[in-house]
């Protein structure tokens, strides 16, 4: 049997994966195993900052594999504390924890609002709310927090203490927090899943502003427009916020899983011993390749990344059968006359790697995607949505 056929056999059916086998790749070019040659438009979404096998990344997991790889956090190891300080000294928050995922990320977030909720505004204040078509991760409770009805429906019943509305409708926010009852407030500045849509600067201000004046937690999920991705080394930079809690992951370690709850000094000492934890959050090996990453974010990459954004957009915006682009940074929605399922299959045809965020095709290419490749790109994906 193949590898195709193997994983049909015998891995779990919850992907319907591209008919593609990836088995190597440099920078933003992989190969399948016949060995045609494609160019990654989704850097194994958003996750490969710095595309497939790069050198810097490389060299920076691989010394750390060669001291130690794993001691569970019971020890000290330097990876770990070097990333935090890092991350902290570069985003102005207090402390972080680590775990391995965006869903374990957001957990931890809501087990910090709980927690705060229940001890500076009494037991009752426990609701997390979060906005109409967003994603926060797949276990129970992140999927109680993702505010699509359609992946609740099958595994009832969710954690309670969720409620959610619609972007904009601050009157709908305000309802739902009348009674005092809610501990915080989990938004994504871009939905990435729900399609590529950038939230209005405008609501976010007075969604912020409302927050602190009802001393409710700002709590953003930065899993997919995190580490570089929108342009700013967080998004919420961009919008000019001091948010309470921010959770990452995806392109955080370059390509190791790695997730990161952000504390800001206000509730930087709510967790205390046993309250959390992880086996693996905080692994020498992933902290050593996020700090690879992180160092790498410098203003000038991130000002780079806003060129590429702007040229790939020019290059889209207005063209045959493009309804729309939106999208910040190198987080991009492309809405098709065609299916965006026809435009992914055209384009694989061609040898571009492309994704889909519900009925748009979305592009998360490496951070340092060359010029060359990126135009490339954007032709062969012009010519598949005409
Ligand atoms: C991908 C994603 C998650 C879930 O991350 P996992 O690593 O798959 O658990 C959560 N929130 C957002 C915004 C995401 O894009």
């Amino acid at each position: 049997m193949n590898t195709i056929e193997l994983d049909q056999q015998f891995v779990a059916s919850t992907y319907k994966r591209f008919p593609v086998e990836i088995v190597s790749g440099k920078g933003s070019l992989v190969q399948d195993a016949n060995g045609k040659e494609y160019i990654d438009m989704g850097s194994g979404i958003a996750v490969s900052s710095f595309g497939v096998a790069d050198e810097l990344w490389i060299a920076a997991v691989e010394k750390q594999i060669h001291s130690v790889q794993h001691m569970s956090n019971l020890f000290y190891t330097a990876p770990c504390a070097n990333l935090a300080k890092l991350l902290c000294e570069k985003t102005g928050m207090s402390k972080v924890f680590f775990s391995n995922s965006g869903a374990e990320a957001n957990e931890c977030a809501i087990k910090v609002a709980r927690k705060w909720a229940a001890e500076n505004k009494g037991p009752a204040c426990s609701t997390i709310v979060t906005l109409k078509n967003s994603f926060h991760g797949r276990t129970l409770t992140t999927l109680a927090a993702t505010g699509q009805d359609h992946f609740h429906e099958l595994f009832q019943p969710l954690t309670p203490g969720f409620a959610s509305f619609a972007v904009g409708d601050m009157d709908a926010l305000k309802a739902l927090c009348a009674n005092g009852t809610v501990a915080a407030v989990l938004i994504e500045l871009v939905q990435g899943e729900g399609g590529v849509i950038p939230l209005d600067p405008a609501f976010v201000k007075e969604l912020d502003a409302y927050l602190k004046e009802q001393n409710i937690l700002l709590m953003i999920d930065e899993v997919q427009t995190g580490n570089g991705r929108t342009g700013s080394l967080y998004a919420y930079m961009q919008y000019g916020l001091h948010p309470d809690v921010v959770s990452t992951a995806k392109g955080l370690a370059g390509g190791l899983p790695m997730g990161a709850t952000l504390m800001s000094e206000k509730v930087c000492n709510v967790l205390s011993y046993g309250d959390h934890g992880s086996t693996f959050g905080g692994n020498p090996v992933a902290a050593a390749a996020a700090i690879s990453v992180v160092e790498r974010l410098t203003d000038d990459l991130l000002a780079d990344v806003t060129r590429k954004s702007k040229l790939i957009r020019s290059l889209l915006e207005g063209a045959p059968g493009i309804e729309s682009v939106t999208g910040l940074g190198l987080m991009i929605g492309i809405k098709t006359v065609k299916p965006a399922a026809e435009v992914l299959a055209a384009c694989r045809e061609s040898g571009v790697l492309c994704l889909t965020a519900k009925d748009k095709v979305r592009l998360l290419p490496a951070l340092n995607i060359p010029d060359d490749l990126l135009i490339k790109a954007a032709e062969v994906i012009k010519q598949a949505c005409a």
